[in-house]
């Protein structure tokens, strides 16, 4: 699971490092960093917690599983005679 960040519908409240200081990463000024949050096996309610006290709606579920495990190369096809 991740988290989208929508850094310009951030208003700064600090909802979301209240549930999750680990998780939701703020700068000096209380606005959330930039860039998506890859959420730990076992912080998924801890995070969706965070995410959803957002009044903004500036962090966005996406509970698809990561990625990546993808492989770089994708390996020819093999021809049946
Ligand atoms: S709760 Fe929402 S508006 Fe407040 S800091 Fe977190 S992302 Fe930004």
């Amino acid at each position: 699971m991740r988290i989208i960040v929508q850094n310009a519908k951030c208003q700064g409240h600090a909802r979301c490092a209240a549930h999750a200081p680990h998780i939701f990463k703020l700068d000096d000024a209380g606005y959330i960093l930039a860039g998506n949050i890859e959420v730990a096996e076992g912080e998924e309610l801890t995070a969706s917690r965070g995410a959803r006290s957002c009044p903004e709606r500036a962090l966005k579920l996406d509970r698809q599983p990561c990625s990546t495990s993808e492989p770089d190369v994708i390996p020819p096809r093999v021809r049946r005679a």
